[in-house]
């Protein structure tokens, strides 16, 4: 079984209470851990895999509730450090009729983004272990530099880095500076996750099939492409790809469907023995049919942990197709 470690914001969504409405109209928010890494690492653990998260949460109420619903799903929580100099990260959310989604962030910096390299120093990397990581805190920080030492220790020992730019634009001074770090640091992964939303934002081309070419930057291996209802692909860099077209469901909220998504994909690769690459190659469709589901049956509930499948119900989901 590989380790799995996901580095990156641990923080409330407040969701609102009634959809189809502005943000700022918006009368009644429920509190629900969220955060991509650490959505992610509650997937990969609920799933059965190991996960541990490295971030940072403050010593409020909010950081105590992350770090309980965490625990209790199973992640490692070690490298979570807590700090009084900020709070934790908070996200207000707003949801359409179709579950689509608009932000507004609270972190001026929030607890994560002082993570400081000397939380990582003692983690020795192995070379089956996975990192993923997100944009959303590549933003000028300790925490930015953070993912560079980590990132490297973990390429060093030959393990395997996974990215997911998920994009945040609230959150940055302008476009070119969320581009340009996603550049940047696109170039440290072996597999990068990039949804249809993304895609030309990033790479700045309008055609799909030149713009995933452009995403195998120097280590791209594989690129693993989510179109929302419409399921997902892998495309290889030596050529060819697989595809699964997804599963239709009673969306409720789409809110960490791309992690619970990308958490499936990562349980593929930890709970199997073979070379990450090869296991990408040889079962594609069987991992990409697996996220599908997890994905699709993240969007029947609320929240982005809480609505996670257990694999129980996710068997029960593909059997009943
Ligand atoms: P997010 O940022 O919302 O967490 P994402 O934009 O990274 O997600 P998506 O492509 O929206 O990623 O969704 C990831 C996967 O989740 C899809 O490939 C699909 O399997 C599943 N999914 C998402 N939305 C739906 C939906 N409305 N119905 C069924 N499956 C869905």
């Amino acid at each position: 079984m590989r380790r799995l470690y996901t580095i990156g914001e641990a923080l409330i969504d407040f969701i609102p209470t009634e959809k189809g409405k502005k943000l700022k109209d918006i009368n009644g928010f429920e509190p629900q851990v969220g955060g991509a890494p650490a959505n992610v690492a509650a997937a990969h653990a609920i799933l059965g895999g190991e996960s541990h998260l490295l971030t940072q949460l403050g010593t409020d109420a909010f950081g105590d509730r992350i770090l309980e619903l965490l625990e209790s799903k199973g992640v490692h929580t070690d490298y979570i450090t807590r700090t009084r100099q900020a709070n934790t990260g908070l996200a207000f959310v707003s949801l359409d009729d179709t579950g689509n989604r608009d932000f507004s962030f609270y972190r001026n910096p929030s607890a994560d983004l002082l993570y400081d390299e000397s939380a990582v120093s003692d983690i020795e990397f192995h070379k089956a272990d996975l990192l993923h990581f997100c944009s959303v805190d590549l933003v000028e920080s300790d925490m930015k530099e953070t993912h560079r030492v980590v990132i490297e220790k973990v390429r060093e020992a030959g393990g395997t880095v996974v990215f997911d730019p998920n994009i945040r634009l609230p959150l940055w001074e302008d476009e070119n500076a969320c581009r340009e770090a996603v550049r940047e640091f696109m170039k440290f992964a072996d597999i990068v996750k990039v949804s249809d939303e993304e895609l030309e934002f990033i790479t700045g081309i309008q055609d799909e099939s030149d713009a995933v070419s452009a995403l195998f930057a120097d280590h791209v291996e594989t690129v693993i492409y989510t179109k929302g209802p419409s399921g997902s692909e892998i495309i290889y860099r030596e050529g060819g790809y697989c595809e699964h077209p997804g599963y239709e469901v009673e969306t409720v909220d789409t809110t960490g469907a791309g992690d619970a998504f990308i958490g499936a994909v990562l349980y593929q690769l930890s709970s199997n023995t073979k070379p990450v690459m090869e296991i990408l190659r040889e079962n594609g469709p069987e991992v990409l049919r697996f996220a599908n589901a997890v994905g699709a049956l993240s969007t029947t509930r609320k929240g982005a942990i809480t609505s996670i499948p257990v694999p129980d119900e996710i068997d029960a989901f593909t059997s009943s197709i």
